[in-house]
């Protein structure tokens, strides 16, 4: 296998003899490059938003008097580069919280559909400038244990990436229903569609297929790797399906023991 690592080493046995050990550290290896690229990503994605503010700063005390309109100018960026900044920084505490916690997260029982509906009309705020046609096709008694604040995170990043990375004027459906004895929460596009080749690595920190079009976007890469991490807590796993040219569905179930079934007339109870 070329892609084994494996360190070699002489050590004395006894008095007369040597031993050569054989050890594999393709593993080893892997984590260390992971835990490099990390560290690389991250300070380059802290220092692009860093240069262009101290690029402001420097232009400001040299020319006292900047016409208002470019003065308007340099701190609108200076502000959206410092935003990007903090969201980054809650992002990645995020992700660490979520990474280092290896508990299973059936902590209470989550009113998902609210939660969705609170979606909803987030989503409705950022598609204002996209205008594509949003379906929300909720199941009202379908409910999961989990965490809520990590299940709203999970949903948010799959249903807004479909509203940031669908040519305007699109169509993106959520749904959230019983598919056997299985809640399925998905969300479907009819974007530019990804290809095979990218699908398995959008889950890894940073991964992203157009790096310009994102950060335009806001992004950085790491919500997917965020979803990850918060269905894994609850037993889950993301299935993305895409076809190029034609939309995306991301999709994850929730094992059967977890979701419940309430009738609408007791549904005040379990609230
Ligand atoms: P980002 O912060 O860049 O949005 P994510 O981890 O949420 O990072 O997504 C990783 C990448 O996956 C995005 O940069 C984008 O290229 C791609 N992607 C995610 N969702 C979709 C989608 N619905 N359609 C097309 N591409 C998508």
């Amino acid at each position: 296998n070329p892609n084994k690592v494996l360190e070699f080493r002489v050590v004395p046995y006894d008095d007369d003899n040597l031993m050569f050990l054989i050890r594999d550290v393709t593993r080893l290896t892997q984590i260390e490059k992971m835990r490099k690229d990390f560290v690389a990503n991250v300070s380059h994605e802290l220092k692009t938003p860093l240069t262009v503010i101290n690029g402001y700063l420097e232009m400001l005390p040299e020319n006292g008097d900047l016409p208002a309109p470019v003065m308007k100018k340099a701190i609108s960026e200076m502000r959206s580069q410092s935003i990007r900044m903090q969201s980054l920084i809650e992002e990645l505490l995020v992700l660490s919280r979520i990474e280092a916690s290896t508990e299973r997260a059936f902590e209470k029982m989550v009113n998902v559909p609210r939660l969705l509906w609170q979606i909803h009309a987030e989503a409705e705020a950022l598609n204002r400038e996209r205008s594509h046609k949003i379906f929300f096709d909720i199941s009202p008694i379908l409910y999961v244990y989990g965490i809520e604040s990590e299940l709203r995170s999970a949903f948010s990043n799959i249903i807004f990436n479909a509203i940031k990375y669908t040519p305007n004027h699109g169509v993106i459906e959520v749904r959230w229903s019983l598919e056997g004895e299985q809640a399925k929460f998905s969300v479907r596009d009819n974007g530019d569609g990804i290809e095979a080749e990218h699908i398995d690595r959008l889950t890894e920190r940073f991964y992203r297929i157009d790096k310009a079009r994102s950060r335009t976007t806001g992004g950085s890469g790491l919500g997917l790797s965020i979803v990850k991490h918060v269905l894994s807590h609850h037993n889950s796993r993301l299935v993305i399906k895409s076809d190029v040219g034609k939309g995306s569905n991301f999709s994850c179930r929730f094992s059967a023991e977890l979701s419940l079934l309430i009738d609408q007339k007791t549904k005040t109870l379990a609230d």
